[in-house]
């Protein structure tokens, strides 16, 4: 596998492979992979025939620093993984590759820009965790200028980051080809995700209720009225030892909350509860899938 910590050598190397044939698929990670983030390289190795993953812990994204002092890194391991899984190129770039000049970097407001994604950035996880996405839009947007892959490969799991990073590429024109690939679970339904190995035992044996607790949503979507639903299933994740920030049933393109399900061809359901110190996020799509969808609202 070849490592590049320096884009302009990236950009030489990845040329090289568009000369030979190949797309490019990217990966953006923030390392301690697992499967999951596998799965995706896998994904982008079949459909484009060159995968490149980059890990970078952007900073601008944690609303609180001590989240990211937490966040695991654990990249000699990763580099194992990532051999073993065939990927042909890894991007290691430091803070100063991705925010030259800028010792401290910080989050650039969308808010009123070009980029302000609007209400899609103001529930959920953009409720909760005040300038995440901007953070996320800030180093999707670089990453993509210095990789300029054919294909992007985001995780479902993410399923608000993905409809951000959607609303990115049409904003700017991009020709890039967002895919979003299905969240990949431990055997007992909990979403695999980095922070999972911060989890205490106890908590680790809570986690799987959000997932669930998800599904419960589903059994029900067509017999109770959301917001009953939602309450119902906070009450559920604190029964389980769980404190959820939010659950919402809300629409697979807009994010905005769903009132009467038959209105809507995508219907998803998004959880966050905190499992002691650790903040978990899963989602589950309960009608249709966006990339088979229509947008009706
Ligand atoms: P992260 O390293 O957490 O920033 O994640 C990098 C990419 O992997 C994002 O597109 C995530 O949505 C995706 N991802 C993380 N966990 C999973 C999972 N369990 N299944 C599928 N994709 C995932």
């Amino acid at each position: 596998m070849w490592i590049f910590r320096h884009h302009k050598n990236l950009s030489g190397h990845l040329t090289f492979r568009r000369t030979s044939g190949d797309l490019i698929g990217f990966v953006p990670t923030m390392g301690a992979l697992h499967k999951g983030h596998l799965a995706l390289i896998r994904q982008a190795m079949r459909e484009c025939g060159a995968a490149v993953c980059s890990i970078f812990v952007n900073p601008t994204q944690f609303n609180d620093p001590a989240d990211l002092e937490r966040y695991p890194r654990t990249t000699g391991r990763d580099i194992g993984m990532l051999t073993a899984t065939g990927c042909q190129v890894l991007y290691l770039p430091a803070v100063t590759e991705i925010y030259p000049g800028k010792t401290n970097p910080a989050a650039v407001p969308l808010r009123g820009t070009a980029l302000d994604p609007g209400p899609l950035a103001t529930v959920m996880e953009g409720a909760f965790r005040p300038g995440h996405f901007d953070g996320v839009m800030q180093v999707v947007h670089r990453l993509l200028d210095l990789v300029r892959p054919d294909c992007l490969y985001m995780g479902q799991k993410d399923y608000q980051q993905v409809s951000m990073i959607r609303f990115l590429l049409q904003a700017t024109s991009s020709p890039v080809r967002l895919v979003m690939s299905p969240t990949v679970r431990e055997a007992d339904g909990l979403a695999m995700s980095s922070r999972n190995a911060l989890l205490t035992p106890a908590d680790r044996r809570r986690a799987p209720s959000i997932a669930d607790t998800l599904s419960w949503t589903g059994t029900v979507l067509n017999q109770l009225p959301p917001r009953a639903i939602e309450a119902e299933a906070m009450e559920r994740l604190r029964r389980a030892g769980l404190e959820p920030e939010y659950v919402s049933l809300a629409d697979g393109f807009t994010l905005q909350p769903v009132e009467d399900p038959a209105r809507h061809a995508v219907i998803v359901a998004c959880a966050a509860a905190r499992a002691g110190k650790v903040r978990l996020i899963d989602n589950l799509l309960l009608k249709g899938h966006p990339d088979l969808a229509v947008e009706l609202s």
